[in-house]
């Protein structure tokens, strides 16, 4: 059967990897939706290239922009509105497969539609997971979605499992893994002193080293918060605890990640820092099918290094973990901070240095007394609450520079 794939923010990043993947492989799967915030003349040429039914725009100011900016010699394609729109087209019964490739918490509400119509979701955003892991998780578990993790680290971990627990949402580790090792590239600033952090620019923090990817997941590497929220991923994607989760900073890039087993063995999955490799992977599974990718040259590439990550100038590494060790509450905290804390950042509202300074108060101040997390409401009035705090002290910090 061939597939008829969703892309939720085709914009982006990972979004324009999945398009390129699709169209190498048409005799297997095909686009049917298309979504994007902004840049509507963009989405209008991936649709017309693409040939997607549905396209999912913001609002109708947007409407009219994706109207006006279409060329092509056919109708245009059904358009849909807003987060109900994402919601309505992730559960599409026309649609198999749903790239989930919104950036943040943006991303959960559609995310949570797909595995509720119980579709093969393609999890590139991990931000969902932070916010409400264990809802998500239990809505794949409850409608038989099929969940595969495309954030590189989590698709190699998924790779390496032994075949009986390559399933969608585990409740518990597989008995015979003794720790998921998860590999960091250490970013930008892997090597810069810590007083100097205080004064990077947006520009320097997001160029990444190794991986080109959107302007918030660059900062989350530069600030390494992204390596925390892959450690939450992680927590709930494979049913791991904290202390089974180790980083290990990798500056090549070519380890993805690392799976260890009671035996001492220790399975790697190796490829070029190239998303279009877990895209294909989540695509094709249990097919190999091309990526785009040419051939890697490990005499070229020569060596492979790793060292343990440095919590002092990566305080977000820490609250990440500290989250986790916490409460379900401090990571939606740390979550919505981060997000509040980056726009901030980029917008040159408030300093690299800030970032962590503003999710260690978010994490502090906001309403710890809420345990029960277990409805998406209660989560999305913690995140609101949290944005609020993180924004109200974004001003104070936007006073003192
Ligand atoms: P990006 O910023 O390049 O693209 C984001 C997409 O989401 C765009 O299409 C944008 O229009 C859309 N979008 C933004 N805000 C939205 C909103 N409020 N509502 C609806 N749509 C919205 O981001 P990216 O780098 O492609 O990352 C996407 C997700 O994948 C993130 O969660 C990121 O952490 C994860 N991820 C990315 C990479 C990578 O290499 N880029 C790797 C692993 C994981
Ligand atoms: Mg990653």
């Amino acid at each position: 059967m061939i597939q008829s794939v969703c892309i939720l923010g085709s914009t982006g990043s990972i979004g324009k990897s999945t398009l390129d993947v699709i169209a190498r492989n048409p005799d297997r799967m095909q686009v049917y939706a298309l979504s994007a915030f902004s840049r509507m003349t963009e989405l209008a040429q991936q649709a017309e290239q693409s040939g997607a039914k549905v396209v999912v725009v913001p609002d109708e100011s947007a409407l009219k922009s994706f109207t006006a900016a279409w060329t092509a010699n056919r109708p245009l394609p059904e358009i849909r509105l807003g987060t109900q729109g994402l919601i309505h087209t992730a559960a599409d019964s026309a649609v198999t497969t749903v790239m989930a490739a919104i950036v943040g918490a943006a991303c959960l509400e559609p995310a949570l539609a797909a595995a509720k119509a119980g579709k093969r979701i393609l999890l590139a955003n991990k931000e969902s997971l932070v916010a409400a892991g264990g809802i998500f998780m239990q809505a794949v578990r409850d409608h038989g979605a099929q969940l595969m993790p495309i954030d590189s680290e989590h698709n190699a971990m998924y790779q390496c499992l032994p075949p009986e627990a390559q399933i969608s949402a585990p409740t518990a580790a597989h008995p015979s893994i003794q720790r998921l090792l998860l590999t960091a590239s250490g970013g930008p600033f892997r090597q810069t002193d810590a007083a100097a952090l205080h004064y990077v620019t947006p520009a320097q923090a997001c160029n990444h080293p190794n991986w080109s990817m959107g302007r918030k997941i660059s900062v989350d590497s530069a600030t390494m918060v992204n390596k925390g929220l892959e450690v939450i991923e992680a927590h709930w994607l494979f049913a791991m605890p904290a202390d089974k989760i180790q980083v290990v900073v990798h500056p090549q890039s070519i380890v993805h990640s690392m799976v260890e087993y009671t035996d001492g063995s220790i399975l790697a999955q190796l490829g070029q820092p190239d998303m279009r490799t877990p895209i294909a992977y989540g695509l094709g599974f249990p097919a190999r099918i091309p990526s785009g990718l040419g051939l890697m040259d490990l005499m070229k590439l020569g060596r492979l290094d790793f060292s343990p990550p440095d919590f002092h100038r990566f305080p977000c590494l820490k609250l990440a973990f500290d989250a986790l060790n916490s409460s379900q509450a401090a990571c939606v905290a740390l979550n919505a901070a981060n997000e509040i804390a980056v726009e901030c950042f980029l917008n040159e509202q408030i300093r690299y240095t800030d970032i962590a300074i503003m999710i260690a108060h978010t994490m502090e101040t906001v309403d710890k007394a809420r345990h029960d997390l277990s409805d998406l409401a209660a989560v999305l009035d913690l995140d609101h609450q949290a944005r609020r705090i993180a924004e109200q002290y974004a001003q104070t910090l936007q006073v003192a520079h």
